[in-house]
């Protein structure tokens, strides 16, 4: 929690002017109301969501610790000029591996080591979901390495560094769905399911990049959101859904080459793997594309308030699809996260993150996004691509 100091230094102007412009009867009276009646600081929450570090990757071909480095940013500043800010909570939304196949114990050990470049947070205050590179094979005990390494329900501690009793907001649930509240927003983490195996998943080949959810994931997303229409609900999962942001459309994962033939671009092509639905959640357990949570919102608008995703990787400003990285639809805010990555799908890759500031009895959320390298624009605050997003209901710090 944070406390705007401009409203300290506000009242203090404005006693200050009192004094000076009135008597000392009114300067008094001032002073009196004030002791009376402070003026209430704004309470803030800021969530600093992060995605796709894709740890291995950029460590293999720049020698680039592409997670230490965001973090070192936010606390310390850039060496390119980026400035430091505050954050509460922060969410890594999947692909910490930047692996084809199934991720390895050094990879691992080298993620937990970059998450230790925090000096004035704590491991617990972030919260990770797992991404398709994240993901074991079929034939390996399930998304073994994600539970091991990145362990968000604090079962592994040994190994992850991640120890429940630290946690500022608690996890319920599992390393696969899990929910946790700050005041009156109610957090629902789904992991991918890229582990189940071709079509929908990995195999010998390597990964496939379309999203999946199991149907126990939906019916308990489902259930969650019914149960709790009272509270701000923010929806996390690797991937966005079909159609709401940047290259999330059919194909659009994709280009074509001169003689019409599909090709890499934003993500791998593997004909076998769903590939039109390379870009979004595409697979409810073996069903493809399958639009679940799309057919929920389309009848239930405002459901939830925000859906939280990545996977995509791409620089603040593209609008493949004629959509952007923040867009509306269905009543409920989607925003691609995008990647701190700069050699994981190099061609598109611009390392970013999103900072949301919560206000007190705000329905509206600041938006800012940080770029943590220089090569789109200067690195730190991106104004260009800062907004503000309603919610359906004020933010309260306490319920
Ligand atoms: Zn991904």
């Amino acid at each position: 929690m944070t406390f705007d100091k401009q409203t300290r230094r506000e009242f203090s102007l404005r006693s200050a002017q009192a004094l000076s412009a009135g008597s000392v009867v009114n300067a008094l009276a001032v002073a009196a109301r004030a002791e009376d009646h402070p003026p209430k600081p704004a309470k803030t929450f800021r969530l600093w969501a992060t995605s796709d570090a894709h740890v291995g990757t950029d460590l293999r071909h720049h020698k680039r610790e592409s997670l230490a480095d965001a973090i070192r940013q936010s606390e310390r500043g850039g060496d390119q000029g980026g400035p430091p800010f505050e954050w509460d909570v922060a969410l890594h939304l999947g692909d910490s591996s930047g692996n084809q196949g199934s991720p390895k114990d050094d990879e691992g050990q080298e993620v937990v080591r970059q998450f230790g470049a925090a000096r004035q947070h704590v491991r617990e205050q972030f919260y990770n979901l797992a991404g398709n590179h994240d993901a074991t094979f079929a034939d390996e005990e399930t998304q073994w390495w994600f539970r091991k390494w990145l362990d968000p329900t604090g079962e592994n501690t040994k190994y992850s560094g991640v120890d429940a009793k630290n946690r500022p907001y608690p996890v319920e649930g599992t390393w696969e769905r899990y929910t946790f509240r700050v005041g009156n927003l109610l957090f629902a983490m789904m992991s991918d399911r890229n582990d189940i195996g071709p079509p929908v998943g990995r195999g010998a080949r390597g990964g496939y990049p379309a999203g999946a959810v199991t149907g126990e994931t939906f019916a308990w997303w489902k259930s969650l959101v019914r149960k709790n229409s009272e509270s701000i609900i923010i929806s996390a999962h690797h991937h966005m859904l079909k159609e709401t942001t940047v290259a999330s459309g059919e194909w659009e994962g994709f280009k074509k080459t001169k003689d019409g033939k599909w090709q890499s671009n934003y993500h791998g092509y593997f004909p076998q793997g769903g590939p039109q639905g390379a870009s979004y959640l595409y697979w409810i357990d073996d069903k493809p594309d399958a639009q679940a949570f799309e057919t929920y919102l389309t009848e239930n608008p405002g459901a939830i308030d925000l859906w939280l995703g990545a996977h995509t990787h791409t620089n603040p400003d593209d609008r493949k699809g004629g959509r952007g990285h923040v867009e509306r639809k269905w009543e409920v805010n989607f925003a691609n996260i995008s990647a701190l990555t700069k050699c994981h799908g190099h061609g598109h890759s611009t390392p970013m993150s999103r900072l949301f500031t919560f206000t007190e009895g705000s329905n509206q959320v600041r938006v800012q996004c940080y770029l943590h390298t220089s090569q789109f624009q200067p690195q730190g605050w991106y104004v260009n691509a800062e907004c503000v997003i309603d919610l359906g209901k004020p933010f309260r710090m306490v319920v």
